[in-house]
């Protein structure tokens, strides 16, 4: 997806997937969209990567493409942020956000790095501080993924506070800029389980699972949309001082064709 800055002749001019400014002719614009799922890395960023070689950016896609699928089977459009294997910057991703004003936005994402085992999956949602419909998609979409993954009998593994939660920067903001940059739309950045395990990362590798994860994500923003249910799972978090994976700037970012 790409955000129209404006007109240019015959066509748009658009903000690139590199932040870059570019001219397409012959696209028909989406002038608004209930839910935006947002494609974590891609390209030469391809996130956390499994014992197995799967790649993180490779699971996002698939996972991301199933809960659209789901959404637009019930009825509710979605769009995705990125569609193919290329790099996108963090600021293109916050643009279409702005620019679609969806009433969901959900960045997909697989995790690395846990404290230690879990009885079941640690799946975490991080929520938007200021913001109580962002926290209560995290704890739909939290409810929703681990409830769907428990039926797999893993050695799964998980941080101390796995959940739906949040995490604060130095100003007291929202630490993750696309949680920060998407306000003042609803978002929630999911980290839906851990590639970096052995055993998750089987799981991840296989099309039936990554469906079953896709679907719990549309359950979670479909109960959203049309209910008022408040999920679960919520936790107090403890502080955090390692920074975020890197990636999501302009620098050394290259444009598919458009
Ligand atoms: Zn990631």
């Amino acid at each position: 997806m790409l955000s129209v800055k404006g007109r240019a002749g015959n066509g748009y001019r658009v903000e690139t997937p590199c932040s870059n400014t570019a001219v397409v002719r012959g696209a028909k614009p989406v002038l608004g969209v209930p839910v935006v799922i947002d494609v974590g890395h891609g390209g030469d960023e391809e996130g956390a990567r499994g014992p197995n070689g799967l790649s993180e950016k490779v699971v996002n896609l698939a996972v991301a493409g199933h809960a659209r699928a789901a959404l637009e089977r019930q009825g509710t459009a979605a769009v995705l942020t990125r569609t193919g294997d290329y790099r996108m910057t963090l600021d293109a991703r916050a643009e279409l956000a702005l620019a679609l004003r969806p009433r969901a936005f959900v960045s997909i994402h697989h995790n690395s790095v846990p404290d230690g085992p879990r009885a079941g999956p640690g799946t975490e949602t991080y929520y938007q501080l200021r913001s109580a419909d962002s926290k209560r998609l995290a704890g739909l979409i939290y409810e929703e993924v681990v409830k769907a993954l428990s039926s797999y009998r893993v050695a799964w593994v998980a941080d101390r506070d796995a959940g739906a939660k949040y995490r604060p920067n130095s100003r007291g903001g929202d630490y993750y800029a696309i949680l920060r940059q998407a306000g003042p739309v609803t978002a929630v950045l999911a980290e839906l389980a851990f590639i970096s395990n052995p055993a998750e990362a089987q799981l991840l590798a296989r099309p039936d699972v990554q469906q079953v994860e896709g679907e719990a994500v549309a359950r979670g923003i479909l109960r959203f949309l049309g209910s008022d249910a408040t999920g679960s799972g919520f936790v107090t978090p403890y502080p955090r001082n390692e920074p975020a994976g890197p990636g999501g700037g302009k620098s050394g970012c290259v444009d598919p064709p458009l």
